[in-house]
Parts: C-alpha cells; structure tokens; sequence
C-alpha cells in the first residue's frame, strides 16, 4: 500500500468471555495506532466458531469498549453476517484446484499425523473439509514491533479453510474480511504471529493487497502465563476504567505524566494518541504485569 491511503485498522475480538487485561491491551494498542494515523478503526466481532461463542459475550465486550472510550468507527461487523462473502472466495479457490476436500477424522490424524487425501478420491455427500495446498514459497513481511519474519511454507502443512462441521476456518475468514473492509493495518497480539504467514498466503491466491501489520507483545501472569480465557483471567472491571488505561499504557511502554494519573479516560486517550510510540516495544513478544 502507498502512504496515501487512509489508514484502516480494526479490532476483532471472539466472543467467547469477556475481555480481559491482555485483550484490553490489544485493542488499546491498535485505537492508538489508528488513531495517532488519524485512520478509522473499525470493530469486528469473530463469531464464526459458534461451538466456543458464550452468550451474551459479544455485547459486553461492546459495553467494555465504550466504557474504556474506546469508541469504533462505524456499525459493528459480524463474521456471522458475511458467510456467503467466504463462501464465494471458497468457490473461487475450489474452481483453481488449490484446494481439496479432506475426510480425516482427529483419530486418523492422531494416529498418523498426516492427511493424505490429496491423493484419494473423497465421497462428497459425506461431511468434508477443504485444505490448502501449501507449496515451496517464502513467505516474509516486517513486522512494525517483531521485525522481518521469514517462514517456509514448505515446513507448513496443508492447513483448513472450511472445517468437516461446515465452520470456516479462522485464517480464512479473517482474509477475506480485511480484503473486504478494506483493512490495511492490522494490530493485534503476538499469539497470532505464527498464523501471519498463512493469512499473507491466503491474501497472495486471493489476489488481495497485504496489510502491514504489527503483533503487540501479549501479557503473561507472574507465574508465566499468557492472560486468556483458558488461564481463567479475570475480565477487567469496567469501574475501573481509568486506572486500567493508566496501566495498560505502562505495559506498552508509554509513559504517561503522573499528573494524568487520576484525568479522564477520554484525556488520557488523547495523551496517548499524540505521544504513541510503539517502537519502545520493538522486538519484545510478551511481557508481565506488575
Ligand atoms: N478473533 C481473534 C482473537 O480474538 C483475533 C483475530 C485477528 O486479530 O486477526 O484472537
């Protein structure tokens, strides 16, 4: 992309818990990078994975956010609401031949390890999957925090776009959303840094423009741990709303005045929005709260 494009970001959530101090971080990081960009930053909630979607979960994070005055540009899209989008660029990939449909169960898997259906012939009026054909390239971009990342995608195996229980597959989806709203900076976690290389292959078949992206080192525990729904973190307390920004803003290295230590949320955005300076960052792919 050239520098003359507006900026457009997004913050796209699961909604499986509500959101904790390490996904809070996440969204604060990319508000900041879009707005010191004077770009939009849109939300999207990734619901596609209904089996893992909690009740009620989608809502509070908007409650979350607006609490947070981490106010999204634009309606809230639903990955819900764009399936036949997926199902076009699915068709479009299945028309080229670069992917197959796939019958292995989790048992085959597990015993084997591998997926060898690429060379057999797949009853389709059975439940299928669809892989991906992964070939020779390299796959390398800058990362703005992790710098250049660099991955073979012949050390990747054939990797799902559309599950056996019909469920498009995260790295799909998630391509073709940025593609369709135009997303062209994306921020978000270093979790993800490993699924990077097989968006930007996805975005390459698709003939999709690739977004820059930034991963931003993920929040651990005192005991090591990453902050997730699986180590049962806390959601943050939508009460304390400025004391959290104040220390999320710590944790990405700013370094707000004191005298903004009791201001209003909404200011102390604005301090961090003019001051954002992610390269304190560089290189770091996880840090722990105090
Ligand atoms: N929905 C994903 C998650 O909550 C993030 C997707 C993305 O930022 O690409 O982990």
């Amino acid at each position: 992309m050239t520098d003359k494009q507006p900026y457009i970001g997004r913050f796209a959530p699961s909604p499986t818990g509500p959101l904790h101090l390490g996904s809070l971080y996440t969204a604060l990081a990319s508000y900041l990078d879009a707005k010191s960009h004077q770009g939009q930053w849109s939300l999207r909630i990734d619901d596609l994975d209904t089996p893992r979607n909690l009740s009620g979960a989608a809502d509070y994070i908007l409650s979350t956010l607006d609490a947070f005055g981490l106010h999204w540009d634009g309606g809230v899209t639903y990955q819900s609401d764009c399936i036949a989008f997926y199902e076009a660029e699915l068709a479009r990939l299945i028309n080229t031949q670069i992917i197959y449909p796939c019958a292995c169960s989790r048992k085959t898997l597990a015993t084997d390890g591998e997926c060898y259906c690429i060379n057999k012939q797949i009853d389709l009026t059975v439940p299928h999957a669809y892989r991906v054909k992964t070939d020779q390239s390299l796959i390398q971009f800058v990362d703005q925090i992790q710098g250049l990342v660099s991955i073979s995608m012949a050390e990747q195996a054939d990797f799902i776009l559309k599950r056996k229980d019909q469920i498009l597959a995260y790295q799909f989806a998630v391509v073709v959303d940025d593609h369709i709203k135009g997303v062209n900076h994306v921020v978000r976690g270093c979790d993800l840094l490993d699924s990077t290389p097989k968006q930007i292959y996805l975005q390459k078949l698709l003939g999709f423009a690739l977004p820059v992206y930034m991963h931003v080192p993920v929040i651990k525990d005192a005991h090591g741990f990453k902050l997730s729904k699986q180590t049962l973190a806390e959601g943050v307390n939508l009460k304390d709303s400025q004391k959290i920004i104040f220390k999320l803003l710590g944790l990405l290295w700013q370094s707000p005045p004191k005298e903004l230590y009791n201001a209003p949320v909404l200011e102390l955005l604005e301090w961090a929005v003019q001051h954002w300076n992610p390269s304190a960052l560089k290189h770091r792919q996880s840090i722990v709260q105090g």
